[in-house]
């Protein structure tokens, strides 16, 4: 019983199909569609280009803030914070979902980072991170630019939820962090408010990128960054942080940091613990690693503060993940950081009789990265993903966001 897990499973095909359960049949539609979207709408000159278009003013103000459909930061006042909305896509009502964009425009010219949050709507420790580095800025002594957008899922973050929820197509819920760069004509309004904001706000105003992330509601994380490591520009940030574990691997497309690399700009996912509550010990290690980046492009002056040097880093290229086989009630037997080894009981599952219907088991020598935190599991659910490395070529994997 306990090798059940791992017994004859494509751990990837699993997961992926897991995951892609929602996603399939409108990924299918969008193919089939996008042609007949692209001829049916009239989409402005340039609206998909990603060529720098200046910024654009709508002309309105929400609660006392300018609204933008377009933005150069170097179009700002240089020595001052700029509140800003910018507005996303359209809703059904006609009305859009607008996102709440700060700009520290510093007094002096110089590199420009992006600090991004809220594609994931119940990742509450990732805005309050940016939001805790925006305040600690003062843009009269900055050289250089720094820009934080913290809620892109709009809706998702207004009902609490990792998915978008969608109605063009009956009800449905999209993971917006499969969408980048996403496409200002696509076929649902992720895609297009992912268009928007890479082409309008987001590429035009980075030399660098963060995005951050934390577990799911229901499955809980470690303090790690996700990152190719192997791109020098990228490993130079993530070693500017005093976090005890990475995740080395190139993950796949459509997530918003790889949408930057893609575009040429060095970019990671921080990942600050458990989702909907705040993690107050693990967001100043991110605050403290985030203003050495900031230190590290030139923006900001002054000593470095703590680094991966000054903490004990795993680095991991792989996540092992143990699925549950059996419906029941599971007890973890290991924390978050834990070390394992290969062999290793990490959680056991009860029946509604207190029976143990499966005993669960890792395969691989690592650290545990993830957890799930909710505690009745239905087969296929992830109960636990060990960071390790694995030898031999490295492919895209899923993980624990
Ligand atoms: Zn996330």
């Amino acid at each position: 019983m306990s090798d059940k897990p791992k017994k004859g499973l494509d751990r990837r095909d699993l997961i992926m199909a897991s995951l892609a359960t929602v996603g399939a049949a409108a990924a299918l539609a969008a193919n089939a569609g996008s042609a007949a979207a692209q001829e049916s709408t009239a989409p402005s000159a340039g609206a998909t280009s990603g060529e720098p278009r200046g910024t654009v003013y709508t002309g309105e103000a929400i609660q006392g803030k300018k609204v933008v459909s377009a933005l150069d930061v170097n179009d700002l006042e240089p020595g001052q914070k700029h509140l800003l909305y910018f507005q996303g896509v359209q809703m059904p009502t006609g009305q859009h979902w607008y996102v709440s964009v700060t700009v520290a425009r510093g007094a002096k010219p110089g590199k420009r980072v992006v600090l991004v949050s809220g594609v994931h709507g119940d990742e509450m420790s990732s805005v309050h991170t940016v939001l805790t580095v925006m305040n600690q800025l003062d843009p009269a002594e900055m050289s250089g630019t720094v820009m934080a957008v913290t809620d892109v899922s709009r809706p998702a973050m207004e009902g609490m939820q990792r998915r978008w929820p969608n109605s063009g197509r009956g009800a449905d819920l999209i993971d917006m962090n499969r969408e980048w760069p996403g496409n200002e004509n696509g076929f649902t309004a992720p895609s297009r408010h992912a268009g928007l904001l890479f082409n309008r706000l987001f590429r035009p105003n980075a030399d660098a990128a963060i995005d951050f992330h934390t577990g799911t509601s229901g499955f809980e994380v470690s303090a790690f960054n996700i990152a190719s490591m192997d791109v020098p520009e990228i490993r130079a940030m993530v070693e500017l942080y005093p976090v005890g574990q990475v995740f080395d691997n190139h993950t796949y497309p459509g997530v918003l940091h790889n949408a930057f690399v893609d575009a040429g700009i060095p970019s990671f996912c921080p990942e600050v613990g458990a989702a909907r509550v705040l993690d107050l010990e693990m967001i100043p290690l991110f605050v403290e690693g985030t203003m050495n980046v900031l230190k590290h492009y030139g923006i900001l002056a002054g000593p470095m503060g703590r680094t991966g040097k000054d903490v004990d880093v795993f680095i991991g290229n792989s996540a092992f993940p143990v699925l549950a086989t059996e419906g029941g009630f599971v007890e973890h037997l290991v924390k978050l950081n834990d070390k394992v080894e290969a062999g290793q009981k990490v959680a056991i599952q009860r029946n509604g009789f207190g029976e143990v219907v499966a005993e669960y088991t890792s395969a691989v020598a690592g650290e545990i990265a993830g957890q799930r935190s909710d505690v009745p599991s239905e087969p296929g659910d992830p109960l636990a993903f060990i960071l390790f490395d694995k030898a031999g070529p490295e492919g895209g994997e899923t993980y624990p966001e």
